[in-house]
């Protein structure tokens, strides 16, 4: 498979060029990074730590498009939306990572993908996918009678609040207790805002350090509550799950798919 890295400079981009560097079903072809930045004409490898491997980071969409099988993106939204776009184009697949669209980026990002092999996911990691299977059946069990709160924190570089990862929580809980995110979502507390309301699913944001990134989804009733919590320790689940996702999609007919689908987490629902 010949992949290419979108955001190949990046904290992810510079792990997934790691990972499939060392995959022997993967050639990395190439590294993309926005105009005027300072990696463009480097070696990947040298800005991934693994030494040279041949493959200079370019701004040229369309010659690393045309040279991949699969585009792994991991940089903007407005970026990924415009490579989807190329990628769709010249039909080739592609893997996005990347999150904080709007709910109109995202509505449009998906249309595109529907005309090629198109992957999303705002989180690649088997345990974070596994979180959204466990939310969704512990707020079906539960019901109405819990108050849920989500609770995200990340490294003070993040620039998307909430994380994608905590949205995502916070839609497959809405959807199991059959409510409108949109109208129920609370996102942060400040003033006299009143009493909970039952129906409220909150949404709160840290941010600090080099946090990689937690989830807490708390389900709290009189007398007792349930949280479901994951860490991250370093990138590298969500870096091998993008690999992992790029060499599942490759050989998928044309279509619209997400990390469950990788990780076989859709065939019980
Ligand atoms: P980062 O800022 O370290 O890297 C993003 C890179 O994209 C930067 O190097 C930037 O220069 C580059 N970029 C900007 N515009 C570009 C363009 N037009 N073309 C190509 N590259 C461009 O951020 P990061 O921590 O690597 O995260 C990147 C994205 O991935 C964020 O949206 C983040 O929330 C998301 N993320 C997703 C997962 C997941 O599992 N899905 C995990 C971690 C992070």
């Amino acid at each position: 498979m010949k992949i290419a890295v979108s955001g190949a400079a990046g904290r992810m981009g510079r792990r997934i060029i790691a990972f499939a560097h060392e995959h022997p079903a993967a050639e990395i072809v190439g590294a993309l990074e926005n105009e005027g930045n300072p990696s463009l004409g480097k070696d990947v490898g040298e800005l991934a730590g693994i030494g040279t491997i041949g493959v200079s980071v370019t701004d040229d969409v369309d010659k690393v498009v045309a040279a991949c099988d699969v585009l792994v993106d991991f940089s903007t939204p407005e970026a990924s939306l415009a490579h989807a776009k190329a990628a769709a184009s010249a039909g080739k697949a592609i893997v996005v990572g990347t999150t904080g669209f709007s709910p109109t980026q995202k509505d449009e990002i998906l249309d595109v993908g529907r005309s090629t092999r198109f992957l999303m996911a705002p989180n690649m990691s088997m345990g974070v996918n596994l979180l959204f299977d466990l939310v969704d059946r512990v707020a079906r069990a539960l019901g109405d009678e819990y108050d849920v709160e989500i609770v995200e924190s990340h490294h003070r570089l993040k620039k998307d609040a909430p994380s994608g990862t905590a949205v995502k929580l916070a839609e497959v809980i809405a959807q199991a207790l059959g409510r409108d995110l949109s109208s129920v979502g609370v996102y942060g507390r400040k003033g006299m805002v009143g009493e909970r309301t039952p129906q409220e699913i909150g949404v709160m944001a840290l941010r600090g350090g080099d946090i990689v990134g937690e989830h807490t989804v708390m389900f709290a009733t009189n007398g007792e509550r349930v949280e479901l919590i994951h860490r991250a320790h370093s990138r590298d689940a969500f870096a091998k799950g993008a690999l992992q996702a790029a060499l599942w999609l490759v050989s998928r007919p044309v279509g619209v798919y997400d990390m469950q689908d990788v990780l076989g987490l859709k065939a019980d629902k």
